[in-house]
């Protein structure tokens, strides 16, 4: 698929709200150890509100889609997390304009905007062992995609390996924000759940695009 249109970004969001409670438990794990245990089921939550939210849209649109879902995540999500994951959806629709389709230009956009939300709002800097160390590579790699001409599903899919990789190197980060700081050292040797959650996100995403 080479774009992306509106009724489309509802069936993705559907998508992710799929992969999100696939790995549910494991991600309430991985939160466990350094944070408070809820993430999985928080995002899972969020999520299957953000679906409703969105199939109830009247002539979707990506930017309309990514809004409501940013802000029901922002509204509906338990945690600090709710406002950075939904600033991420909702600062990266803006890119999307008026646009009736996501064009593999659009969609690196959407990441930086929704990198520039999610700092703006968190305050985290790449090294601090939270999403921001999942979401800058996808980004970089993203925009690489973009230089070489990339399909969207292949672009997506540079982006999400670079997530995971990103998400795997906070193992070896101590935490500086969020609830896993308080831990300090102790946080080292876990990956961070955010940081998980946002690759697994756009893998779904770029699995999306393919299958679709
Ligand atoms: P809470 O910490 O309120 O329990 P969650 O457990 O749902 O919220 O989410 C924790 C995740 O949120 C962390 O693993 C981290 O990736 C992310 N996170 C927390 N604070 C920030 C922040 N300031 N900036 C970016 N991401 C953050
Ligand atoms: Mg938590």
């Amino acid at each position: 698929m080479m774009s992306l249109s509106g009724p489309e970004c509802v069936a993705l969001i559907e998508a992710m709200r799929q992969t999100i409670e696939e790995n549910r438990d494991r991600l309430s794990q991985l939160d466990a150890t350094v944070g408070d245990g809820d993430h999985g089921i928080n995002l899972a939550t969020a999520l299957t509100a953000a679906v409703d939210a969105v199939q109830q849209l009247d002539q979707p649109s990506p930017q309309t889609v990514m809004h409501t879902a940013g802000s029901t995540l922002i509204n509906d999500m338990g945690g600090a997390s709710g406002i950075i994951f939904g600033s991420f959806f909702r600062g990266g629709s803006r890119a999307f304009k008026n646009s009736p389709a996501v064009s593999p230009a659009a969609a690196v956009d959407f990441l930086r905007a929704g990198l520039a939300a999610v700092q703006k709002r968190g305050k985290a800097q790449p090294g601090d062992k939270t999403l921001v160390d999942a979401l800058a590579p996808a980004l970089a790699a993203a925009e690489e995609a973009l230089q070489d001409d990339s399909s969207l599903p292949d672009m997506m899919h540079r982006a999400a390996a670079a997530a995971h990789a990103g998400a795997s190197s906070t193992t070896a980060m101590v935490a500086n924000v969020g609830r896993a700081k308080f831990l300090g050292e102790r946080s080292l040797g876990h990956q961070d759940a955010g940081a998980t959650s946002m690759a697994l996100l756009l893998n779904a995403w770029a699995d999306f695009l393919e299958h679709q």
